[in-house]
């Protein structure tokens, strides 16, 4: 397991959420601002820290549950698919053919780790938006961010999967696109 520092950093750029439309599906009806909980891992999650920032983007009741949506992390899949061989394996152990040791090592162990990687791939390969989401997961990735280390983000990227509301988010803090501060994306 790899360990690492996850940090909620509080933001230096002046940041208006604009709340006309769901920034998911762009829905214009019964939208709610959400606490999007949005975090960055540099190099795969190597450099030991993740960066995490929380801000309030608009919703609409159906689209709220992407709020919380994470993407799978390369380090996640790894984990998962790690935790998923040991189950299949002691699986084979106790309930398979008894086969010789050398057998188990070279062909069952190796096809047991490929089939735990490949049922994850699958498991998230089957999740997919609804009509009109832009988005399964989180419809806002945190970009590249800029520190005052190790206080607050001095600089920061959005990027949205609704190319619209990306505009409009741009031109509602268009200061601080101006400043240099922030940077908006259609991902
Ligand atoms: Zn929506």
């Amino acid at each position: 397991m790899v360990l690492y520092v996850s940090q909620t950093f509080q933001s230096d750029v002046p940041l208006a959420a604009p709340m006309s439309c769901c920034c998911n599906c762009g829905s214009t009806t019964q939208v709610n601002p959400i606490s999007t909980d949005l975090r960055r891992m540099p190099m795969l999650g190597l450099a030991g820290a993740e960066i995490r920032f929380e801000f309030p983007f608009p919703y609409c009741d159906r689209c709220a549950v992407t709020a919380r949506r994470l993407r799978p992390t390369a380090l996640g899949v790894v984990a998962v698919t790690c935790l998923l061989s040991i189950v299949l394996g002691m699986g084979f152990l106790f309930l398979g053919p008894q086969l010789p040791e050398e057998t188990v090592t070279m062909l069952v162990a190796p096809a047991v780790v490929l089939l735990s990687f490949g049922l994850v791939l699958a498991f998230y390969g089957l999740r997919r938006r609804a009509p009109g989401q832009t988005s399964y997961y989180q419809p806002v990735r945190l970009g590249r961010t800029t520190h005052r280390w190790p206080a607050n983000i001095t600089k920061l990227e959005l990027r949205f999967t609704n190319r619209a509301y990306a505009s409009i988010f741009a031109s509602e803090n268009q200061q601080a696109v101006v400043a240099g501060q922030l940077k908006v994306s259609a991902a």
